[in-house]
């Protein structure tokens, strides 16, 4: 079935590639953007909730995704070296993953829904009248415009949408490396290494080390330190820093202190809103977000599928107010998520661990593909 309406999409991220797929699954001819030469994705791992992974059931794509991802027994927390809490999460979905991993699974159903994909293509700018211009002048016109172009999105900036950016004072640098099991062992051997494990040190020095495992085979490794901080977010990193500070991961830090890798300052950016009559943004270039909920991606695929899901529901004249309604309805979760990540890396309040109850989870639990979700209980 076809609605004979057409979508481009700015960038083939996981924004991107998410609406692109709701959409073409909806009956839209769709056309995404990637202006790299190839298509592939930055970074090492990723983390899953509920919210992202009930609209990759819809797509299609959850059986690909969990053939080689993990779902760990329990998210620990350990301070100095010490466990300070496992919490199990029972009744929440969460998965880790590689983001190639992602990114070629999300590619894949793309691809399946009938996607055209094209990468070498930049774009400029769009008019809210729904004219997209190529970085090569060339402009093509459609019936709904997705930018998905990511923190600096040309799409947004081309609208003059008012936004402001707050940068926090700690950053972060990511690295896969193999899960060196048995080693591990060998030092802590009365740990599995399946937990997801968020080691933390405040004292002499502020440093944090996420240890992820992805699948059997690979670890994803996020660092943290402050901003600040010369030594401790210097790449490559310095091994005799970090294992001094968690002696436990040295097997880990050697292989990742081989890997090239760049350190990523935290930071918010909120805009003042996200369309503009037939162009609606979505992802990092609407809501760039803090790490601490792991909910950047999460929040972008959920707002991909809803996006998707209004701009069908309304009709061809009806479609810019469709867009307003959208945001109007979901925007207040990810405002909240984002106000959530930002809190948790000002105050590094998730080093006391147990920080995974109630409204934390709000994100993680909200259902976008549920179609009662925002009527009211009474
Ligand atoms: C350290 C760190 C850890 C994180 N961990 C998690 C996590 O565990 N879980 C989670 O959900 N989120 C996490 N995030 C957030 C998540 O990575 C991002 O929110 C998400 O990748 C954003 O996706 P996007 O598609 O909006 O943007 P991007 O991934 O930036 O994709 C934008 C795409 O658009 C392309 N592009 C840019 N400009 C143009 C143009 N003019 N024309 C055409 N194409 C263009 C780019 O090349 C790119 O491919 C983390 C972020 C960081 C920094």
């Amino acid at each position: 079935m076809t609605t004979g309406r057409r979508a481009e999409v700015s960038g083939a991220g996981f924004a991107g590639l998410t609406a692109a797929t709701a959409l073409a699954k909806r009956g839209w001819k769709v056309r995404v953007h990637e202006r790299s030469p190839e298509l592939r994705t930055e970074g090492a791992g990723i983390v899953l909730w509920g919210n992202s992974l009930r609209v990759l059931d819809k797509l299609g794509a959850t059986h690909d995704l969990e053939s080689r991802a993990m779902r760990s027994p329990a998210y620990e927390t350990r301070m100095n070296n010490s466990i300070k809490s496992q919490e199990e999460m029972e009744g929440v979905r969460w998965i880790s993953v590689t983001r190639p991993h992602l990114f070629r699974t999300l590619l894949t159903a793309a691809r399946e829904a009938g996607v055209e994909v094209i990468s070498g293509s930049e774009i400029a700018g769009a008019t809210p009248e729904g004219v997209v211009t190529l970085a090569d002048g060339d402009t093509i016109e459609a019936d709904l415009v997705v930018g998905a172009d990511g923190v600096n999105s040309a799409v947004r900036d081309s609208l003059d949408i008012p936004l402001k950016r707050e940068r926090s004072r700690d950053g972060i640098t990511r690295f896969l490396v193999p899960r060196r099991k048995a080693d591990l062992q060998r030092l802590e051997p009365d740990t599995e290494w399946d937990n997801y494990i968020d080691f933390w040190n405040l004292e002499p020095r502020v440093l944090r080390v996420l240890y992820v495992p992805c699948n059997e085979d690979e670890v994803y490794i996020a660092l943290m330190a402050p901003v600040d901080d010369a030594q401790g977010s210097r790449v490559p990193i310095d091994l005799d820093l970090w294992t001094a500070s968690f002696p436990h991961l040295a097997p880990i830090l050697e292989e990742a202190a081989e890997l090239p890798g760049r350190y990523y300052g935290y930071q918010t950016t909120r805009v003042d809103h996200w369309t503009e009559g037939r162009v609606a943004i979505i992802g990092d270039a609407a809501h760039a977000m803090c790490p601490a909920l792991a909910q950047g991606a999460g929040t972008a695929m959920q707002n991909a599928w809803t996006l998707a899901e209004a701009a069908t529901a309304a009709s061809d004249a009806d479609l810019a107010q469709a867009l307003i309604d959208w945001e109007r309805l979901e925007r207040p979760y990810t405002d909240r998520a984002q106000d959530r990540s930002q809190y948790y890396a000002d105050t590094r309040q998730m080093a006391e661990g147990s920080q995974f109850q109630g409204d934390i989870l709000e994100t993680a639990l909200y259902d976008p593909t549920d179609p009662k979700r925002h009527e009211v209980a009474v």
